[in-house]
């Protein structure tokens, strides 16, 4: 009982060092799936999903079969992801970087959502699902331009049953259906193409990871939310920012592998503590969705 208040006061002075931060302005924030779960996405590798047989680079650029194994289940994916809108936690980091008080956010997530809810400093680390870039000539396509051609070419992915994405798993037949798909393949070049996202067995581009680490560097405090910190290039930023005597607050629902390195952790969800800091801060527009 007692260790259960003692917690409860703890998160709550953690939640009020999290608002002097952003209040001194110079945050930087790393976010990770749990920020668009409220957006009603599970995780990106949800498209080829954790549970489910994972697809790394090397099966995917080596076997066309494996290609089209992918682009069938990640139609249905993708449908999912292009209707997804930001939720309440996606707005209060817009707000926050427009009135000054975030200098960079860098995400794990591929879903776009970020920008959608207007921050406009923002660092892909893992890519963009809504970007398609063929791995000949590095030409960039949008995902709906070659969602709309694979439907073109294929219009047999119309008639699929809401259920398609479990028969793949499940069904014999997924083999004629992946042997008839027709992938597009790169309109410059006819090269392979792929979503620009990183896959299982790839790094994240230096150039990528660079820019998150001088993001980071720059601020004066790293708040992370909605992230396990699971993937090696997060935990990287993380042991960066901790070496710099920066600040590390984590925001995430459950454990991380980095709590023990924070100098303080809440453990509730992402939306609702950044609804709450919104609310300390007097971030205007929040406050009114919030009435
Ligand atoms: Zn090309």
């Amino acid at each position: 009982m007692r260790e259960s208040n003692a917690s409860a006061i703890d998160e709550r002075d953690v939640l009020d060092a999290i608002a002097r931060a952003f209040e001194q302005g110079s945050v930087s924030v790393i976010s990770g799936a749990g920020v668009s779960t409220d957006s009603g996405i599970p995780d990106y590798r949800g498209l080829g999903s954790r549970q489910r047989q994972t697809i790394t680079i090397d099966d995917f650029l080596g076997s066309r079969r494996a290609r089209a194994h992918y682009w069938l289940r990640a139609h249905r994916g993708w449908s999912r992801f292009a209707n997804a809108l930001p939720n309440q936690g996606h707005r209060v980091l817009a707000d926050l970087e427009q009135a000054g008080m975030l200098t960079g956010l860098v995400t794990q997530n591929v879903d776009g959502l970020h920008r959608l809810a207007g921050n406009r400093h923002v660092i892909e680390l893992h890519g963009s699902l809504g970007n398609v870039v063929c791995v000949s000539c590095g030409q960039q396509f949008s995902r709906t331009d070659i969602h709309s051609a694979m439907v073109d070419a294929n219009p047999w992915l119309n008639d699929l049953s809401p259920d398609f994405d479990i028969d793949l798993e499940t069904n014999d037949s997924i083999s004629s259906l992946t042997g008839s798909l027709s992938i597009p393949d790169c309109s410059v070049c006819a090269g392979v193409l792929k979503p620009d996202v990183v896959f299982f067995g790839e790094s994240v581009p230096v150039r990528t990871y660079s820019a998150a680490r001088e993001t980071i560097s720059r601020s004066k405090t790293l708040l992370v939310v909605g992230s396990s910190l699971a993937v090696n290039s997060a935990v990287r930023l993380v042991q960066t920012a901790r070496k710099s005597r920066i600040p590390v607050f984590i925001v995430n629902r459950g454990k991380t592998h980095l709590d023990h390195v924070a100098t303080g952790k809440v453990n509730l969800g992402a939306s609702e503590v950044l609804s709450q800091l919104a609310a300390s801060l007097e971030v205007s527009a929040v406050l009114e969705d919030i009435e």
